[in-house]
């Protein structure tokens, strides 16, 4: 129990048993100085977490869509930015019906100074549940072609375009593809979290992901294996885990690899001959 919590305690238990024993109510000028001087401190933020330098939340529509300026992170450090922009993501109710139905948030996860960063289109069923993108069993095979590039998941950063799972009809399971719109409304959270790591290489995981970064509603088989670029960094597009997980032809995964050796090229990680045979 604080200071005051105590005064304040004894001043009405006196001002109880005053009123009980039919005197006049009074309280003294000293208690009520002694009262005040006890009354907590407004709470203090450390400087990087302060709300007034967390985001006003964005409002809601296509024409009033945040913009990456919206999230400003004005921490001193990538770590501080991150966090800044955690506490933003966490309680957003941008698309309500996502807010109502989704266990919570998922912001992402892994090294905010990865030179690699995925990402995907939105969380499912197991990622809504645990908080962490990529945890089902295309986040398992994506892992594996992780870990096959000869690095760690925790080497690189995954996150998705939406941080919410897609709500789905009562009754039903499964996912369902985000929307144009809500992918729209939640870009500007991926866009400040690319700002703060700044990876060398973006890599998006299937057709519905380039969609929400670029707006392009081409097929994957015209996007893949090539470069293109989302705000000044290069970005190779392939084909999301679950399209591996359904087509398990050695020559569908041969197109992955060969999109993960450009990749892997590209930040200068060490490609064995070994690594140039995978699946052929
Ligand atoms: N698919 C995605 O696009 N993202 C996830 O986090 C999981 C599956």
């Amino acid at each position: 129990m604080n200071n005051f919590q105590k005064a304040l305690d004894l001043t009405t238990d006196s001002l109880r048993k005053l009123s009980e024993s039919g005197s006049s109510l009074r309280g003294s000028r000293d208690s009520l100085r002694r009262l005040a001087a006890a009354r907590p401190e407004p709470a203090r933020f450390p400087a990087d977490k302060s709300p007034a330098k967390i985001p006003a939340k964005p409002t809601l529509g296509a024409a009033s869509a945040p913009s990456l300026d919206t999230f400003p992170t004005t921490g001193a450090t990538k770590q501080a930015r991150i966090e800044q922009l955690r506490a933003a993501v966490v309680p957003c109710t941008l698309c309500p019906q996502l807010a109502r139905t989704r266990t919570q948030t998922v912001f992402g996860i892994g090294n905010i100074d990865a030179l690699i960063m995925f990402v995907g289109e939105a969380p499912g069923a197991d990622e809504d549940q645990q908080g962490e993108p990529f945890v089902g069993k295309a986040g398992q095979l994506l892992t594996k072609i992780i870990e096959t590039m000869g690095i760690k998941r925790s080497d690189v950063f995954i996150a998705n375009v939406l941080k919410c799972r897609p709500d789905m009809p009562p009754g039903s399971s499964g996912n369902r593809r985000p929307s144009a719109s809500e992918m729209q409304t939640c870009l500007p959270y991926l866009r400040a979290q690319i700002d703060v790591i700044k990876p060398s290489v973006l890599v998006a995981l299937g057709a519905v992901a380039m969609e929400g970064l670029l707006g392009s509603v081409e097929p994957m088989s015209r996007l893949r294996g090539r470069w293109h670029e989302f705000q000044g960094i290069p970005l190779m597009a392939t084909y999301h885990p679950a399209y591996l997980l359904r087509n398990q032809s050695l020559a569908e995964k041969r197109k992955v690899w060969e999109d993960m050796l450009l990749v892997m090229e590209r930040v200068g990680l060490p490609i064995t001959d070994k690594h140039r045979g995978y699946f052929l």
